[in-house]
């Protein structure tokens, strides 16, 4: 079950991967970002990926509604982008118009409920414009349970396989999980680490210190005695590095404590984790909740290792934080 929408998805991502790296590679020149109304930036490559995405996926499965982070508001005002996405999108798909693009665009508004699939874009735009990681990620989401997770991580580098540079993690539930190089090749199976002292793991979290709270993740590290600095990358990459056993443990407390996650940002990742033999909870232990739509419906903070230390860092969070309360 899910096999045609795991080989879809990864048919899909594998294509906008192209398109994003292409954008990103003129980036530096062009600085093409706009300030969406949160103040967090978008920039040409998600909207141009999430148009691809949306009308391949109508194609595909025409019956499923999409949840996906961009709107074609935020190309109010700003025709010169628009012209830019159109340019993107359009060497993807014939035929493509302003009109028809913002309609692909908007088409992403699903709220949540029954069978949908969740994009975002490019997860880890502040890194794509530093010309660092980012994610592309896509997930299908049935009753509130994620069911396929695809990661396209164009500027990833394993040591998988024989190593390179630009990875696809994949999963089915119950089927496991799988890495294939972005450039093709054979597909191996993803595996977390079996590191069960935490003193040898290697812990991986934003780069972004608005993201997580930085200082609180050390102090966890140190109470759990790791000697490794921490593995700081942008996006859900960190999810594909704990699925290739390269690191052990992702943390992501919030800085501030009313932040809800969201869905788009944790779906494919959290779900890439588990079938590769991982666990990923809140703070609480609790698994994450996909049946609020945008939002998280479970408790703070994002607990991801290998599944061997997670009682551990489940521990030392509580420790650190005092939070006796949360005693399962
Ligand atoms: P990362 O690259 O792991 O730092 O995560 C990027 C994601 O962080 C973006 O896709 C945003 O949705 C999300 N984000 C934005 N603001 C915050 C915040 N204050 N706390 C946690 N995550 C955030
Ligand atoms: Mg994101």
């Amino acid at each position: 079950m899910y096999d045609q929408e795991r080989e879809t998805a990864c048919g899909i991502v594998t294509e906008v991967c192209a398109l994003s790296r292409r954008v990103q590679d003129g980036i530096a020149a062009a600085g093409e970002a706009l300030t969406k109304g949160d103040r967090s930036p978008v920039t040409v490559a998600d909207l141009a990926v999430q148009v691809v995405v949306s009308r391949r996926l109508a194609a595909a499965f025409p019956a499923d509604p999409l949840l996906a982070e961009e709107d074609a508001a935020a190309l109010a005002g700003h025709e010169g982008t628009a012209a830019r996405v159109l340019e993107e999108a359009g060497r993807h798909l014939g035929g493509l118009d302003l009109g028809s693009m913002r309609a692909a665009l908007d088409r992403g508004s699903h709220s949540g409920g029954g069978r949908y699939w969740v994009l975002d874009p490019i997860d880890g735009t502040k890194g794509f414009l530093r010309g660092e990681q980012y994610a592309v990620a896509l997930a299908l989401v049935e009753n509130g349970r994620v069911q396929v997770g695809v990661l396209g991580c164009p500027r990833l580098r394993l040591e998988l396989a024989g190593g390179g540079t630009g990875w696809l993690a994949s999963a089915v539930r119950g089927g496991g999980a799988r890495l294939h190089a972005l450039a093709g090749g054979a597909e191996v199976p993803a595996r977390v680490d079996g590191i069960g002292d935490p003193a040898r793991a290697v812990l991986c979290e934003s780069v972004e210190a608005a993201h997580a709270a930085h200082s609180l993740q050390g102090a966890i590290a140190a109470r759990l005695g790791i000697a490794a600095a921490p593995c700081r990358i942008d996006s859900q990459c960190k999810y594909a590095v704990v699925a290739a056993g390269e690191a052990s443990i992702y943390l992501r407390l919030p800085r501030d404590p009313s932040y809800r996650e969201k869905s788009w940002d944790h779906a494919a990742g959290s779900l890439v984790v588990e079938e590769a033999g991982g666990r990923v909870s809140d703070l609480e232990g609790r698994p994450l909740d996909f049946s609020g739509g945008r939002l998280l419906g479970s408790g703070r903070g994002i607990v991801c290792t290998n599944g061997a230390l997670h009682d551990r860092v489940l521990a030392a969070c509580r420790a650190e934080l005092g939070l006796e309360s949360l005693e399962r």
